[in-house]
């Protein structure tokens, strides 16, 4: 062997000093030196990817011969053996223990995992990793999401970037980031050369404020450009966050000019999103925004037993039907409740039985019961009304609007459990005197409002239905 472990930590160390510590984590650091170098004149050097492979070469490609040349005495060539490197042969630490400042290009982060496992060690160097549960074969459709299936397809399969960007927007645990992850699953499978970036916005903010510290936002910068798709995950996070709004607005803007795909998710639409920049707000709304709802009970049943399947679960239909019945808004809880059964049913050996299943979830069922937040309610009236929601917390007293804000005060009190002040505080921090006359207003109207009584009606039953 040419080289020695002792001599390429050398060499990684005098590489550090002279590329610098953000550089060097991103590009060399990844490098290892693998124990197969068999020929004198050789070095093999495992590399994650192809991507670093090819801009080591470009750009760092004369000095890391220099280096190799300067330890051995001899002109060394170097052998990429690209792929996760072997368990077990990190020579200088693990990539994952590193800096984070510049988003690390990867394509085979989701490789590294074995299948399986949720919480994926060792490689963290593309943002954050891909579950490999997360495919669209996985995926239940049905009413609630089926278009936002069938565009999420489209995107995956069609190169042509006509929407973008890409938006899957809804509420908690209805399957924005699993369409996300399968996105990127699908388009890893058709075009392996291709570099998809998938990143928490949470990452990407941390990221950005790590490179504003170390003076390296260039980096940051250059770094992204370099994807072919990029994928962040929950970007209402980075609404309100000022500095890292307008970076996410430049890159964003430079990658769709690039013609490259843009998919993001968040809790809401982007002309919902509170706290958005209006030209980031524009921006976004000029790509295809599609919403994933709540699931129906018929949904629900399908997921269910698709999930069970999955588990090996045997799941009793009344079983199912309880399940699906109580716990209506969250395919995440819906798992969840599935994983407490499998437990038991492992546990005791025999499968479920109703009154069990209503024990063992008792809890969560419970929950359940008080579910409907004031948001929900503000925004179904709104919808309702045909008004905006941010009407629900501006000051109009234009009765189109003030009447509709009413209801919602008056279906906040009768649904939740917050007290006049916290229901105040959702009305744009209103008095809650206010509150309190907006709800006795509705309740004296609906004496004898027919057709306001029968709103009062309709929604209550939109909003405890699911
Ligand atoms: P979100 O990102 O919208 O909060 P996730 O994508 O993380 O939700 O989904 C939560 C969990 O529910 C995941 O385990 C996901 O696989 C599962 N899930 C959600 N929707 C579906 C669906 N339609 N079919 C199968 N599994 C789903
Ligand atoms: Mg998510």
């Amino acid at each position: 062997m040419p080289l020695d472990p002792q001599q390429w930590q050398q060499i990684k160390s005098d590489l550090r000093t002279q590329v610098g510590a953000e550089a060097f984590e991103s590009w060399i650091d990844p490098l290892d030196l693998a124990a197969s170098s068999a020929q004198e004149n050789q070095v093999h050097l495992h590399v994650p990817t192809a991507f670093i492979r090819d801009w080591v070469s470009r750009n760092y490609g004369d000095l890391l011969i220099a280096q190799l040349q300067a330890a051995t005495g001899r002109e060394l060539q170097v052998q990429w053996k690209v792929g996760v490197r072997p368990e077990g042969a990190s020579s200088g630490g693990g990539i994952s223990e590193k800096s984070e400042t510049t988003p690390k290009i990867s394509k085979t982060t989701a490789e590294a995992l074995p299948a399986g496992q949720d919480k994926p060690v060792g490689i963290d160097a593309a943002g954050t990793p891909l579950n490999p549960r997360f495919t669209f074969e996985t995926f239940v459709t049905g009413k609630s999401n089926e278009f936002a299936y069938a565009a999420a397809r489209r995107i995956a399969e069609d190169d042509s970037v006509t929407y973008n960007p890409f938006i899957l927007h809804g509420g908690v645990g209805l399957g924005k980031t699993h369409l996300m992850h399968a996105i990127a699953w699908s388009i890893r499978t058709r075009k392996p050369d291709s570099v998809v970036l998938y990143m928490s916005a949470e990452k990407f903010l941390y990221s950005f404020v790590r490179a504003l510290r170390d003076k390296s936002v260039m980096a940051f910068k250059d770094s992204f450009r370099a994807v072919d798709v990029l994928m962040i995950d929950d970007v209402q996070f980075i609404a309100g966050k000022e500095a890292t709004q307008e970076e996410f607005f430049h890159t964003f803007n430079a990658l769709v000019d690039l013609g490259k795909q843009i998919v993001l998710t968040a809790d809401k639409s982007p002309h919902e999103m509170d706290n958005l920049e209006a030209r980031l707000k524009s921006r976004l709304g000029m790509g295809l925004a599609s919403e994933v709802h709540k699931p129906d009970l018929e949904m629900r049943l399908a997921i269910l037993e698709k999930k069970a399947a999955e588990m090996g679960l045997n799941l009793p239909g009344d079983v199912a039907m309880l399940l699906a019945d109580r716990v209506s808004s969250n395919v995440r809880e819906l798992e969840g409740a599935l994983n407490r059964l499998h437990a038991h049913t492992r546990l005791v050996g025999a499968p479920v039985k109703v009154e069990t299943a209503r024990d063992i979830l008792q809890d969560l069922f419970r929950a359940y019961d008080r579910v409907v937040t004031v948001e929900e309610i503000q925004r179904k009236v709104a919808e309702f009304y045909r008004i905006k929601f941010a009407d629900m917390h501006g000051n109009s007293r234009a009765r189109a609007v003030a009447r509709p804000r009413q209801m919602a005060m008056f279906l906040a009190k009768k649904l939740t459990t917050h007290s006049y002040p916290e229901i105040a505080r959702h009305f744009g921090g209103r008095d809650h005197t206010t509150v309190m006359h907006g709800i006795r207003t509705i309740e004296k109207l609906v004496k004898d409002d027919r057709k306001l009584e029968e709103d009062a009606r309709i929604l209550e039953s939109l909003l405890t239905s699911n």
